[in-house]
C-alpha cells in the first residue's frame, strides 16, 4: 500500500524547517536587493536552532527516509527564500564522493567543492566543452585553459570541480574532472553574476589560465559518472521550485482571506467562483509535481537510482513553479507586483528551476528518449 501522510518524525523536522523559513523570509527580499552580499554562513536565529538539513540527512529513526525528508526540507527552505545555514557541500563534493580515490576523498571531505560544466556554447550540450587540460610530462602537471560561466558556490566554495577535455601524454583524448583549489595560479573567480532571479545566489564565471594542476587533484570523474550526479539533484531542484510555488500560492491564498474568498474544495465546479477554481487548479499542478518529486526520491531510498523520474520531477517542478507564480500573479492582480510582497520575486526566483541542471526541454529530451526507446543520437 503506498502511504502519503509524513510520519511525527517527518513533521518534526518539517516544522522546525517551516520555523527557520519564516525567519529566511524576512531577510529575502534585502539579499534581493543586495545581490553582491553574499549570505552569512549562519543567521544570528539560527545559532541555537538545529539545521533541518542536517537532521534529514541523519537517517533519523521513524522519519520517511532520509532522501524523503531532505527533499521536504529543501521545499521548506525554499519557501522562505533565504536558507539559515548555508550548505557547506556543493554537486563537486558529489563527484568527489563517488569516484575520488580514498586518498583524494580525505583529503578535500570537509571542502565546498562548486561543479563547473557550463562554458559560453556549452551548456544544455556539455559535449561542446572547450576547456583543456594537457600534460606537461617535465614537471608532471596538467595545465588548465577554458573558461566556465554561471558556477554556483563560487565565492564561497574552497574549489571547483571542473570538466575538462584532456591531452595524455599517449595522444589519447576524453573528458574527465580535476579539483581545481581556489589560490592555484592562473585560476580567477569573476564577480558576482547579475540575475533575473535568486539574485543572491551565489554564482560566478571562472577562468583558467595556464593554471598547473597536480596529478593527485586528477579525479578521473568521465563524462557519464559526472552526470550522472544530477540524477541526484534534478528531484531536489524539483521540491526547491515547488518550495517557490508553495510561497506564492500561501500568499495568494492569504490575500483573498483578506479580501472574504475562501477557498472552499466542497461541491463541483459549478458551485465556485472562477477565481477560487483557477487557485485550485494551480494546487492541483503543485501536488502533482509533488508526488514525482516524491517518487523520484523514494525510488532512491530503495536503491532503484532514478534516471527518467529524476528528470520528470525536475521538469515537473520547473514548469509548476513558472505555472503558479505566473497564476497567482494573474489572480491577484496589480497588487501582486508590489515590493511590499513576496509575489514579484517568486516569481522571478522560480525562472530559474527550469534553466539549471538542465532546461526544461532537455528534461523534456530525456523522458521522451526513455518513453520512445530513442538513443541520445536518435532524438537531440
Ligand atoms: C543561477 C545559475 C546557476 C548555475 N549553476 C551552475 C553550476 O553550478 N555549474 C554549472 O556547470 N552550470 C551552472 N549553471 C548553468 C546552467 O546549468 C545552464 O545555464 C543550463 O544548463 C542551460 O545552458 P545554457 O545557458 O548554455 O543554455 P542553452 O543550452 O544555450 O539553452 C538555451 C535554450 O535552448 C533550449 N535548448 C537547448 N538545446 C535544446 C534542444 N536540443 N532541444 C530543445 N531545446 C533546447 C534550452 O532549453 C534553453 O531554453 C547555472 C546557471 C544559472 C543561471
Amino acid at each position: 500500500m503506498i502511504d502519503f501522510q509524513l510520519t511525527p518524525a517527518d513533521e518534526k523536522v518539517l516544522s522546525s524547517a517551516h520555523e527557520q523559513a519564516i525567519i529566511g523570509r524576512r531577510y529575502a527580499r534585502y539579499y534581493d536587493k543586495h545581490e553582491d552580499e553574499l549570505e552569512p554562513e549562519e543567521f544570528p536565529e539560527a545559532k541555537d536552532l538545529p539545521n533541518p538539513i542536517t537532521l534529514a540527512e541523519e537517517s533519523l529513526s521513524g522519519s520517511s527516509g532520509s532522501r524523503i525528508l531532505h527533499s521536504l526540507v529543501m521545499l521548506e527552505v525554499y519557501w522562505g527564500g533565504i536558507a539559515l545555514h548555508r550548505s557547506k557541500w556543493g554537486l563537486g563534493n558529489t563527484v568527489l564522493k563517488t569516484v575520488a580515490t580514498p586518498e583524494q576523498f580525505e583529503k578535500w571531505k570537509n571542502h565546498t567543492i562548486a561543479i563547473a560544466i557550463t562554458e559560453p556554447g556549452a551548456g544544455s550540450d556539455p559535449a561542446n566543452i572547450r576547456t583543456t587540460a594537457t600534460f606537461d610530462r617535465e614537471t608532471g602537471e596538467w595545465i588548465l585553459n577554458g573558461e566556465k560561466i554561471f558556477i554556483s558556490q563560487a565565492q564561497s566554495g574552497d574549489a571547483a570541480m571542473v570538466l575538462s577535455r584532456f591531452i595524455a601524454p599517449d595522444g589519447s583524448r576524453g573528458m574527465t574532472t580535476f579539483l581545481v583549489e581556489k589560490g592555484t595560479p592562473g585560476f580567477t573567480v569573476g564577480p558576482q553574476l547579475r540575475k533575473l532571479g535568486i539574485r543572491s545566489h551565489d554564482t560566478c564565471n571562472l577562468l583558467f589560465e595556464n593554471c598547473r594542476i597536480p596529478e593527485f587533484n586528477h579525479i578521473k570523474g568521465d563524462f557519464k559518472s559526472t552526470m550522472s550526479v544530477f540524477n541526484d539533484s534534478r528531484p531536489m531542484v524539483g521540491a526547491m521550485a515547488l518550495g517557490v510555488a508553495r510561497a506564492a500560492l500561501d500568499f495568494t491564498r492569504e490575500k483573498l482571506a483578506e479580501r472574504g474568498i475562501e477557498i472552499s474544495y466542497r461541491g463541483g465546479m459549478r458551485s465556485r467562483s472562477a477565481v477560487v477554481d483557477r487557485f485550485i487548479r494551480l494546487e492541483a499542478v503543485y501536488e502533482a509535481a509533488l508526488l514525482t518529486v516524491l517518487r523520484s526520491k523514494w525510488l532512491e531510498q530503495q536503491d532503484v537510482p532514478p534516471k527518467v523520474e529524476a528528470s520528470i520531477a525536475k521538469a515537473a517542478g520547473g514548469k509548476a513553479a513558472r505555472k503558479i507564480t505566473q497564476g497567482c500573479i494573474d489572480i491577484l492582480g496589480p497588487e501582486a507586483l508590489s515590493e511590499d510582497h513576496p509575489l514579484d520575486r517568486c516569481f522571478r526566483d522560480g525562472r530559474i528551476f527550469d534553466i539549471y541542471e538542465g532546461a526544461g526541454e532537455i528534461q523534456r529530451l530525456i523522458i521522451a528518449r526513455s518513453i520512445l526507446g530513442y538513443t541520445g543520437r536518435d532524438l537531440r
